[in-house]
């Protein structure tokens, strides 16, 4: 036995050594790869250009089974299987396991982890500059676009730093505080029917935003700012009506941002996908999912054509705890499962396109999705 024992030991010995040996052998090659990364990234001058322009797409409750549930209704493949790099971010916040939309928002906004509930603050409710407002500073324009009221959560993290998400009127005054360019979503009473009185449609008719009140207005507006409202409150689900308000929204705001020369950055979000897992709506989620899809195309054509445009589409959290228990790719059938009617702590793919695609493969925070965007744009 303590001749067993010893030879097991040795054997031991010598494979501990060969590990350290070949770690050692391993170290040049781990460094001149970590410097080149390094290079890549921080604002030392490399050979890889940064892109020019950003475009960040948030399905809102969207995990892989609402991705997956969108392809088998789809009978086809998705716009998005186009991306090849893809990526997992976990999204726990600050306060909860079990993140809600603003402290999911906030910290792919501001690249902080923050309580639930929290609007472009930190964990100690300090407001932290944003990608959006870096993008400001750094000279580039600006656009938000949403199926939900334009102050909800996820669009509101981006521009707004209010403690509570309920703070809807305080949410609507710090899009007078920022310099953006182009916003559209619902929500048009938190900016002319408030309870200070304030009209902020006149104030930003003043400071020279067309303002559009539906599709079809948003379609025709011209050259230059645009603060588009497509609903009092929530916009409709699309299965309701909705038509093609989110598609003919991203493509205006496209072509209103993208005559500046230092680029720009654009948030789209799917706001609706979350609401049908929610409601354990297998319909509302795939159709909602199919919707933001037809973004996804558009925007990947455009970055296409543009050769210079970084894409990263992505969700704050999953909702629903959907799983599909069957189903029919050729008819469209899809039967799912939910385990709840509110988010769930799960992973969340991530996938990008584009110059800088490939910083967001592997397993991070979700916190990490800001600091990515930062340092692929070279943002000080
Ligand atoms: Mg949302
Ligand atoms: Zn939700």
């Amino acid at each position: 036995m303590k001749y067993i024992l010893l030879t097991f030991s040795v054997i031991y010995a010598g494979f501990a050594y060969s590990q350290n040996h070949s770690s050692q052998l391993l170290t040049p090659t781990l460094l001149a790869v970590s410097s080149t990364t390094s290079a890549q990234t921080d604002s030392k001058p490399s050979k890889a250009k940064p892109p020019k322009n950003i475009i960040l797409l948030i399905g809102d409750g969207m995990g892989v089974a609402q991705i997956y549930a969108g392809m088998i209704a789809n009978k086809k493949p998705l716009q998005l299987e186009r991306t090849r790099y893809i990526g997992f971010h976990k999204n726990q916040s600050a306060d909860k396991f079990i993140t809600d939309s603003a402290a999911g928002a906030t910290a792919l906004a501001i690249g902080k982890k923050a309580k639930n509930g929290a609007i472009g603050v930190d964990s100690l409710d300090r407001p932290s500059v944003s990608i959006l407002e870096l993008s400001e500073q750094n000279g580039l324009s600006t656009g938000l676009v949403a199926t939900s009221s334009i102050t909800d959560a996820t669009p509101g993290s981006f521009i707004a730093h209010q403690p509570k998400r309920s703070m809807n009127e305080e949410i609507a005054a710090d899009f007078l505080k920022t310099d953006i360019e182009v916003f559209i979503g619902g929500g048009r009473q938190y900016f002319n029917q408030r309870q200070d009185g304030k009209n902020l449609i006149e104030e930003l008719r003043k400071r020279n935003y067309q303002i559009a009140n539906s599709t079809e207005e948003i379609a025709n507006a011209k050259p230059g700012k645009l603060a588009g409202f497509t609903a009092d409150k929530n916009p409709l689900k699309v299965s309701d009506g909705r038509g093609d308000q989110l598609l003919v929204s991203t493509k205006k705001a496209i072509e209103l941002l993208s005559p500046n020369k230092k680029g720009f950055f654009l948030m789209v979000e799917g706001s609706q996908i979350d609401w049908g897992g929610h409601a354990n709506d297998i319909d509302y989620i795939t159709t909602e999912m199919l919707d933001f899809d037809k973004v996804i195309g558009e925007v990947l054509d455009f970055a296409d054509k543009d050769g210079n445009t970084l894409v990263v589409i992505t969700a704050d959290h999953e909702t629903g705890g959907l799983a599909i228990n069957g189903g029919n790719s050729k008819t469209g059938e899809v039967n799912g499962g939910f385990t709840t009617k509110g988010h769930t702590g799960i992973m969340i793919p991530v996938f990008a396109y584009g110059p800088g695609a490939e910083n967001f493969t592997g397993f991070y925070e979700n916190t990490e999705i800001f600091h990515k965007i930062k340092s692929a744009m070279k943002f000080k």
